[in-house]
């Protein structure tokens, strides 16, 4: 709902939105951005899930008069939750400011995990969303919260959204108490996502993946059969999820130590082996 009611507020109907391959936006929100935004989303793909300026670029469409569709925004998901929880580069990021102030399209940030960009890389949030003109963020992810997510923009942004949020059924007067959780997880986790950095670094060893690619708390593991490895560690009280027939996902969070990921690793090693 928070990616809906921001690029809701940013785009025109029937202008586009572009995206990554396997971003939240263009994959995960069953068609909502066209059902209800009435926008449509092409998308360039990169292996890292980065928003590579150049390829980006290449899909620009600002205007091309009554022909093509015009391209009204840029989407970058930060981290990256199919590419395996990457991190924008900072580089990245400049340049698609840079894009958007030369062609005028708006950028919207897919941040639902942006905090685990912070705590990686030690990025001042406000610089991880100063390219952007709105942003979603969740506290239900790594920060741990039982729910809640927000929708950030500017003052005229904000009101849209408010007005969208209660047409579509979104206008929950109940939700303070569960706020009261997430204030305390600002409060209290975001250093925490350290920890499950560590923990997922301790489960991709295990799955004989190199350091380097995992960078945050999200572990994708290749294997030639991913249902049979979710089933094998499900019958030893370890949940991971397939996200396509040969591609395993693994998420470290607030509920795990360092422990439970050492005990992880190895039903996952055995798992994987067959
Ligand atoms: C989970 C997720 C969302 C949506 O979060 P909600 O908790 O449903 O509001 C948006 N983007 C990404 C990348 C996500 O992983």
């Amino acid at each position: 709902l928070a990616n809906l009611l921001a690029v809701r507020a940013l785009v025109e109907r029937g202008t586009e939105v572009l995206g990554e391959f396997g971003a939240q936006v263009a994959r995960a929100e069953m068609g909502a951005h066209g059902v209800v935004n009435a926008v449509t989303v092409r998308t360039w793909s990169h292996p890292l899930g980065h928003a590579d300026p150049q390829l980006v670029e290449a899909l620009l469409a600002p205007d091309l008069g009554p022909f093509l569709v015009r391209t009204s925004c840029i989407s970058i998901e930060n981290t990256h939750n199919f590419a395996g929880g990457r991190v924008q580069p900072r580089a990245v990021l400049a340049g698609i400011r840079e894009l958007a102030v030369r062609h005028g399209v708006r950028v919207h940030l897919d941040g639902a995990r942006v905090w685990n960009a912070h705590v990686r890389t030690g990025t001042p949030l406000e610089q991880l969303c100063a390219g952007a003109d709105t942003a979603m963020v969740s506290l239900s992810k790594g920060l741990g919260a039982p729910v809640g997510s927000l929708m950030l923009g500017d003052a005229e942004l904000v009101a849209d959204a408010r007005i969208w949020r209660k047409r579509l059924g979104g206008g929950w007067r109940q939700a303070g108490i569960l706020a009261a959780a997430d204030v305390h997880a600002l409060d209290h986790h975001v250093e925490r996502l350290a920890d499950g950095h560590a923990n997922a670094a301790i489960v991709a060893a295990a799955a004989g993946l190199a350091r380097h690619s995992v960078e945050t708390n999200i572990v994708v593991v290749p294997t030639d059969d991913a249902a049979g490895a979710v089933d094998r560690c499900r019958a030893q009280g370890v949940l991971v999820s397939a996200v396509g027939p040969r591609v395993l996902r693994a998420v470290t969070h607030l509920g795990i130590d360092s422990r439970d990921a050492h005990r992880a690793a190895d039903v996952l090693a055995n798992a994987l082996g067959g």
